[in-house]
């Protein structure tokens, strides 16, 4: 799978920002504290048609991902969210979750 292909998707409606998928990736991947390959952005909470709501934000490295998800379909940072809100894989299966009730940040 190439970086073209691919995202990242997230349910900010129901992602908590407890960067669990952030620390997963690290486990994942095996590389130091020097490197990042995915961060969990914390933003405050923010007025969305008139509805206060979290809007955290994922930030992925896709082509590190890309490599990632060639070796494991169901990386640790999905298996780990403990909402099930968040996705990684090819951008058509990422635009049809969409269709799907909530609010969403598409990272591709
Ligand atoms: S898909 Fe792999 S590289 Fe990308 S954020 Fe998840 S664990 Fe990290
Ligand atoms: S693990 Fe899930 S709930 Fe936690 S920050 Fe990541 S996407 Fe959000």
């Amino acid at each position: 799978m190439n970086t073209e292909n691919i995202g990242m998707l997230v349910r900010v409606d129901a992602c908590l920002g407890c960067q669990a998928c952030q620390v997963a990736c690290r486990e994942e991947n095996g590389f130091g504290y020097d490197e990042l390959w995915m961060e969990m952005i914390r933003r405050k909470p923010q007025k969305v048609a008139g509805e206060l709501r979290n809007y955290h934000v994922g930030a992925p490295q896709l082509d590190k991902c890309a490599a990632c998800t060639e070796k494991n379909h169901r990386p640790l940072c999905v298996s780990v969210c403990p909402t099930k809100c968040l996705y990684v894989g090819k951008k058509d299966a990422l635009l049809a979750v969409m269709e799907g009730p909530g609010h969403w940040n598409l990272h591709v």
